[in-house]
């Protein structure tokens, strides 16, 4: 069955041998996990990762790709035709893993849809944009810290893992892409995401500024420890929450 990429579906699909293999070593399947693969597509991940499990889950929301999967006839594979940016990742009997070359054009949307999921989810290995992989491993001090970087490492142990180039995958993005694993961390440096996303995204809502400037509507230096004087990507994940507590004493 042939099928035309969608680009409105973030369609670009892995044919390299080489890579796929890295990727499956790097995940390490076992057969007693609960797997999730967003986006299967083809199956360019799933059928050599079918090889190491007796089961395994994929969110697929691209009807073709449906029927196409299901003509496969894979008795092992549970295939949810869903959307999931909507998916509940709560639905398994135990811990997950989740996996995926992910559709670029909703990744952010659908890593903080994964983070509303951080406590029913072991760890994730994600294809992205390498410039997303670098802004979600990168530390304060660096133009590429930002959002993105506090929300998930305050939640999650990052890393890079490596870079897949544009040859790698049909049709050819414009970007390069980098594998990103995030393991979820027992010990959360902070128990609620929403106070600390709503600070982090009104600090880096205008990066040039001082956080006196961005952050004057809600807190000032009187009410926090934290140097109001600097920019939001001088601060270091700690320095955030600090800031959050400050914050939420006031309300
Ligand atoms: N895993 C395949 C591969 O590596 O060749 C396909 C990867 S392709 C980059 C992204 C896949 O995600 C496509 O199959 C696309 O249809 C699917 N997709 C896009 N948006 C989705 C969504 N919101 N929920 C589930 N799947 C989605």
């Amino acid at each position: 069955m042939s099928h035309n990429p969608r680009k409105r579906f973030g369609q670009n699909f892995l044919v390299d041998d080489q890579i796929i293999n890295r990727i499956i070593s790097t995940i390490n399947p076992k057969n007693n996990e609960i797997i999730v693969e967003i986006g299967p597509g083809k199956g360019a991940l799933t059928l050599p990762i079918l090889e190491h499990l007796d089961h395994l889950n994929v969110i697929e929301i691209d009807r073709d790709l449906v029927s196409l999967l299901n003509s496969l006839q894979q008795d092992k594979l549970t295939i949810f035709e869903a959307d999931a940016l909507q998916f509940d990742f709560n639905q398994f009997p135990q811990k997950i893993r989740v996996i995926g070359n992910l559709p670029y054009n909703i990744s952010s949307p659908l890593l903080f849809h994964l983070l509303d999921f951080r406590e029913q989810i072991i760890d994730m290995t994600f294809m992205l944009q390498k410039e997303v992989v670098d802004r979600i491993v990168s530390t304060h001090g660096n133009k590429t810290y930002g959002r993105l970087s506090v929300m998930m490492q305050a939640f999650f142990e990052v890393e890079s893992m490596f870079v897949v180039p544009k040859e790698s995958f049909e049709p050819q993005p414009k970007i390069e892409s980098a594998i990103l694993y995030l393991k979820t961390r027992t010990e959360p440096l902070v128990k609620n995401p929403k106070p600390l996303e709503e600070i982090v995204k009104i600090a880096f809502s205008q990066r040039r500024k001082t956080l006196k400037n961005c952050l004057k509507s809600i807190i000032n230096q009187s009410q926090t420890e934290i140097d109001l004087s600097q920019r939001a990507e001088m601060l270091s994940i700690e320095n955030f929450i600090t800031l959050m507590n400050d914050y939420e004493k006031q309300n």
